[in-house]
């Protein structure tokens, strides 16, 4: 992964070698429209920044990747585990804003399909010898029901995908330095058989550190990908606010960032 320019958006690049069928990355905050504190390019279009100004950041990055807005797809998400599947070509894909989910499959290319996060793990897939791609938001609920497992699987189960053969790369989001967790979280974790002890460090009794992105990338190699298909930013976002939202940091002050992959045509 290494910082890149596309039109005027700069963001990390994701580089599947060998894999010329997509494109992807994982926007920063840096060159959009928004004001303090929403500064710049904030993609969420559920924060308290003005709805146009929002708009104005979608269409420059759908944009600079040769889109149209209506061609940018972010299901309406809510920390729960349903995952969107776009299998036949839409003229314009707006109307799937409102779906609610957490995931999204595709197989159309010319879709960019986009999952916006602030601290919450953003999780890009290929197969690229089905053609098919998806993103995954996982914040603790959503790695807790296993959301990545389950996109994983859906892949397979819809377009025939092998998981040996899929791609994944999992994006700055908050680390493990910056995110003390308590006893809800590690319940969650245990009812949804998720590996806790080699994801956490004890801090003090009943808090821990979380380390949310290795959680995901080890339910990815359980779930049959190779650990080198997998790649892993190690940027924390709460600790860059030059470079990336942070809810935590922030709190309602915080936009949203983006994890987002599209099929070329
Ligand atoms: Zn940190």
């Amino acid at each position: 992964m290494q910082m890149n320019r596309i039109g005027r958006i700069q963001y990390v690049e994701v580089d599947f070698p060998g894999i010329p069928c997509s494109t992807q990355g994982f926007t920063t905050r840096h060159e959009g429209v928004s004001r303090p504190p929403y500064n710049s390019l904030n993609l969420g279009l559920n924060t308290q920044d003005q709805q146009a100004t929002v708009e104005g950041n979608r269409s420059l990055l759908a944009r600079a990747f040769g889109l149209s807005q209506g061609a940018l797809v972010t299901p309406r998400q809510v920390h729960g585990s349903d995952i969107l599947v776009i299998s036949e070509p839409n003229e314009d894909f707006s109307h799937f804003l409102s779906v609610e989910g957490d995931a999204v499959i595709t197989n159309q290319p010319n879709v960019m399909i986009g999952i916006c996060v602030a601290d919450c793990v953003p999780i890009l897939l290929c197969d690229p010898t089905h053609k098919v791609v998806a993103v995954v938001h996982a914040g603790w609920k959503g790695t807790a029901a296993k959301l990545v497992s389950k996109t994983v699987a859906g892949m397979q189960s819809e377009f025939g995908s092998d998981p040996a053969q899929l791609f994944a790369a999992i994006g700055p989001c908050i680390q493990k330095c910056c995110y003390e967790v308590d006893e809800p979280v590690r319940k969650a974790f245990q009812q949804g058989g998720v590996a806790w002890d080699s994801c956490t460090e004890l801090k003090s009794p009943g808090t821990w550190q979380l380390d949310l992105a290795a959680a995901n990338r080890e339910l990815l190699m359980l779930a049959g990908l190779p650990a080198d298909s997998i790649q892993l930013s190690e940027q924390c976002v709460c600790c860059h606010s030059e470079q990336f939202f942070s809810y935590r940091r922030d709190k309602e002050e915080s936009g949203r960032q983006m994890g987002f992959i599209m099929l070329k045509g």
